[in-house]
């Protein structure tokens, strides 16, 4: 899916959020839970505003690395912006592939070569000590330099042979704690969007947004929301 170009000159800078990707479905995804938060928002992939130069991911954490891209983005735009990184989680590896889970067979991106570095070096490890969790932080930092974080997290085990056609990355061999039997890749895409660790995540920022608005006039800012959790679970329950 194509994004069209915006000129950055139309945005209002207050009621405008730049999301760090060129991924159509991250930013959909993005705009449907926090547009929760922020009403009124526009969200705006960065690479509809011009073609700007990847920063360096290289943070030994997902919220260095979320910090690094959402803060290059602001850079880049002068705009409030909203980033995300995220990876697998493996106990028997010492936490392995984590932030180098997009090139843990070195080549970024490789998913073939990541999935079968990732079986090889679990070869030997019994079902019983094959849990994992795929993890997500998400960054929004405004140009004042605030940044605030959310986290997320889904649970799960890895499997011994790759399953299921959707998803990408690690999807095929991730098998969620939600859906027992299941790969992720077996999951249709909104099965997967709501138990998934960047939904988690979202929800989180979701749900810290939604409890300072509340702190600033005291009331809640929509006759549905009465906590941040009902505000952020809107459209779910809807
Ligand atoms: P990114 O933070 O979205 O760039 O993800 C980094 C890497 O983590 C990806 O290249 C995948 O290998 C892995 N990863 C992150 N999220 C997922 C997911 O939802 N499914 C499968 N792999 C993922």
């Amino acid at each position: 899916m194509a994004l069209e170009h915006i000129d950055i000159a139309e945005l209002d800078p207050a009621h405008t959020v730049v999301v760090a990707t060129g991924n159509a479905h991250k930013l959909v995804e993005i705009e449907d839970i926090l547009g929760r938060a922020l009403p009124g928002t526009r969200f705006v992939a960065l690479g509809q505003l011009g073609d700007f130069e990847e920063p360096e991911e290289n943070g030994t954490t997902f919220a260095e690395n979320a910090i690094i891209k959402a803060e290059a983005a602001v850079a880049a735009t002068g705009l409030t912006a909203v980033a995300d990184d995220s990876g697998l989680v493996v106990d028997a590896l010492d936490g392995e592939p984590g932030v180098y889970s997009a090139r843990y067979a070195g080549v970024h991106g490789d998913d073939a070569a990541n999935n079968a570095k990732l079986l090889a070096n679990m070869r030997d490890v019994p079902d019983a000590e094959r849990t994992a969790r795929f993890m997500s932080v998400v960054a929004l930092i405004e140009p004042s330099g605030l940044v605030r974080l959310g986290e997320g997290a889904c649970e799960g085990t890895v499997g011994h042979e790759g399953r299921g056609e959707h998803g990408f990355g690690y999807d095929p061999l991730f098998l969620p704690a939600d859906t027992p039997g299941k790969t992720m890749a077996e999951l249709m895409p909104e099965e997967k969007n709501a138990i998934s660790h960047r939904f988690h995540a979202l929800q989180d920022l979701c749900q810290k947004l939604a409890a300072e608005d509340r702190g600033a006039d005291g009331t809640a800012d929509s006759a549905a929301a009465t906590t941040p959790e009902a505000s952020c679970n809107a459209a779910e329950e809807a």
